[in-house]
């Protein structure tokens, strides 16, 4: 009875030191990411969830000096008087045209020219 006890004694005080050492590599852990001030955005998944941290300096919410790039405005047909969005692109006078009608035109207005 006496060598069963004694056993466990030893298994829980093993544990019991292990333990300890996780927590205290874990209170390492917090006591340096607390003293630490963030410089780069860190992004960190785990079971618990997810934590983003911010820089100290960065303003809530964030402004970014560019924004989204959207796709720049459809220039519109080079022909004068036509306001139709462009569809084609005269391969010699690099113009815009809004259809083949149009693109023809500049076509041969260059051909005229030459
Ligand atoms: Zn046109």
């Amino acid at each position: 009875m006496d060598t069963i006890n004694r056993l466990l004694k030893k298994q829980a005080s093993k544990k019991r030191s292990k333990d300890q050492d996780e927590t205290d590599s874990i209170n390492k852990d917090d006591s340096s990411t607390n003293s630490q001030i963030p410089i780069a955005f860190h992004y960190v998944s785990n079971k618990d969830g997810c934590t983003l941290s911010i820089p100290l300096d960065v303003e809530i919410p964030i402004k970014f000096s560019k924004g989204p790039n959207y796709p720049p405005p459809v220039p519109i047909c080079s022909v004068s008087g036509c306001t139709r969005p462009k569809k084609y692109r005269c391969v010699n006078t690099l113009k815009y045209a809004c259809s083949m009608e149009h693109l023809q035109m500049m076509d041969t207005r260059v051909k005229q020219s030459f």
